[in-house]
């Protein structure tokens, strides 16, 4: 069979301005895609306009851009892929692989994650409330093989795990949007947190669900803060100080667990770049959150600002 060319992708929520840990995976999928001489895409998943400042897309793109980080093709808006989204849902739909809830977040804790009002068997003829759209899970013991991690297991449950695909509010969520744009990119590998392995098996069904082959997914470990708690906006992650980019891609290149030499905190970001791909290993990633935190100690950390 002929080997698909390797297109990878980097696809933050612009929630906030990209941190350390967000820099961390975009860096890891780069060096990715360039190893395999493949394409390297962004794509903005904004989808909630509620929990992303309008800033926060300039911001991620003037970050990436200042890290010498530049997409193979232009970047890709999932605010610009309803019609898309809309067409799946429908899709889904109408092949019983979907179907439309009204439980309350609370009826379906109360109840186990099993759904109350019976929605994935009994579809009322007409709804007049806002309702939500799930994605029907089939009960399944997932074995796959992530690209660090190694042999995986997940198991599925049926209607207890089944996904929001459409919130009642009107948004596309997450699960959806991600599988339509990974098969309508071409994405073969997908580099991103450890935080979205329990996401994997879900996802894969619904590539299957819509005839398309998964990607290959690799997960790194998510960045940790002195409190041990994952990088982001809760826990009030700063900012990437966009003046000192080679330093933070020296930090970023240690966190993967390789070996930058000191040499480089004085050099330019296309130097250091340089370096990581000619030097990327990557069976030297850690495994855990644990190493990759403060690991390296031939990497002398620069302060974050
Ligand atoms: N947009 C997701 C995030 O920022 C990443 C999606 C993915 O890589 O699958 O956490």
């Amino acid at each position: 069979m002929e080997q698909l060319r390797y297109r990878g992708r980097f696809a933050p929520s612009p929630t906030g301005p990209l941190h350390f840990g967000s820099l961390v995976t975009a860096v890891a999928s780069w060096l990715e895609a360039r190893a395999a001489g493949g394409d390297w895409l962004v794509r903005i998943e904004d989808l909630d306009p509620l929990r992303e400042p309008p800033e926060a897309i300039g911001q991620i793109l003037h970050s990436l851009n200042c890290h010498g980080l530049f997409p193979d093709e232009p970047v890709r808006f999932q605010s610009k892929r309803h019609d898309a989204y809309q067409a799946t849902v429908e899709q889904l739909l109408s092949q019983g692989y979907a179907y439309r809830c009204r439980c309350s977040r609370k009826q379906l804790q109360q109840h186990g994650g099993y759904h109350p009002a019976h929605c994935r068997t009994t579809q009322p003829a007409h709804i007049d409330a806002p309702c939500a759209i799930r994605f029907a899970l089939s009960d399944e013991a997932s074995y796959w093989q992530d690209l660090l991690l190694g042999p995986q297991h997940q198991q599925v449950c049926a209607e207890r795990d089944d996904p929001v695909i459409l919130r009642k509010e009107g948004f596309y969520a997450y699960q959806l949007a991600v599988v339509v744009d990974d098969i309508d990119q071409g994405i073969t590998h997908v580099v991103r947190g450890s935080d979205l392995l329990d996401m994997t098996a879900q996802q894969q069904q619904m590539f299957r669900a819509l005839q398309a082959l998964p990607p290959q997914w690799l997960h790194i470990p998510v960045i940790l803060n002195s409190e041990g708690q994952k990088l982001s906006k809760q826990t009030r992650a700063p900012a990437l100080n966009d003046t000192q980019p080679a330093a933070n891609l020296v930090r970023a290149l240690g966190a993967l667990g390789q070996t930058p030499p000191a040499s480089l905190h004085t050099a330019t970001v296309d130097d250091v770049l340089a370096w990581g791909r000619h030097h990327w290993q990557r069976q030297a990633i850690p495994l855990t959150s644990q190493q990759a935190h403060g690991i390296n100690p031939n990497t002398h950390l620069p302060p974050d600002h």
